[in-house]
């Protein structure tokens, strides 16, 4: 067997055809390598609004988890692989939901259950709630629904499984240096509408206050005819 080679560069000769394997060590690792993780994948306890009920029940006996290796919901982020986003996520939460995420071990992964945890839901734009939790945090997988059944929270999960199949040891990059995802930084939202960034009102004022002089330069008639009609 020749490993760590490209078969299409080696010449085999005809005697030996039936005993010399060639091969890269890339296509033996990455199938046991992700064989062992999509099997293996466990769940934090981790449950934020309606959402986590359905979470719930799908880890009950009657969906049975335990086919897919992943019954074993974990107490603490330290020894979970999956973060599970089952709910509203409310800017008062971000903050800790980031610092549990941080404390995952890699390889790791984020579900968003939900309507709420994938766009805001019914809550998108509430002064409390975020519009998705991707804005912090990496999502792996994105289950529709108000809330999602156990069926389809199982298809999701069944989604990050074929995810785990596509991934390859060679590239995966908590194996590279300079992991781009070992960011330890908490972020704090803001209280207020997402439509608008209330951090970034000072640079919007200065900003729309630029546009308008540019404006009156440029067209100092039409600019004047505006103001006319507006003071009307
Ligand atoms: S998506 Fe619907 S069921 Fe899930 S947390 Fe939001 S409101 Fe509740």
């Amino acid at each position: 067997m020749t490993i760590g080679a490209d078969s299409s560069d080696i010449v085999v000769p005809d005697d030996l055809k039936n005993n010399v394997w060639i091969t890269n060590i890339a296509k033996i690792l990455d199938p046991v390598y992700n064989w062992g993780r999509r099997n293996s994948v466990w769940p934090m306890v981790f449950g934020l609004a309606c959402c986590a009920i359905e979470m719930i029940c799908t880890a009950a006996s009657r969906y049975d988890l335990a086919r897919f290796g992943m019954e074993v919901f974990r107490a603490t982020p330290r020894q979970s692989d999956l973060m599970i986003i089952s709910g509203t996520v409310t800017k008062k939460m971000v903050p800790t939901i980031v610092r549990l995420y941080n404390q995952m071990p890699e390889p790791r992964y984020v579900l968003a259950m939900g309507a709420c945890a994938s766009g805001g839901g019914p809550f998108k734009e509430g002064y409390t709630v975020v519009d998705g939790i991707d804005k912090f945090l990496p999502v792996d997988v994105y289950v529709p629904g108000c809330p999602p059944t156990p069926q389809a929270l199982i298809n999701g999960l069944i989604a990050l499984q074929e995810k785990i199949d596509q991934q390859s040891i060679a590239s995966v990059p908590w194996y590279t240096k300079g992991d781009p995802t070992a960011d330890d930084v908490v972020p704090i939202p803001v209280l207020g509408p997402d439509l608008v960034d209330v951090r970034q009102l000072g640079i919007i004022r200065q900003q729309a206050a630029l546009t308008k002089a540019e404006t009156v330069e440029k067209e100092p008639v039409a600019a004047v005819e505006t103001a006319v009609a507006a003071d009307q």
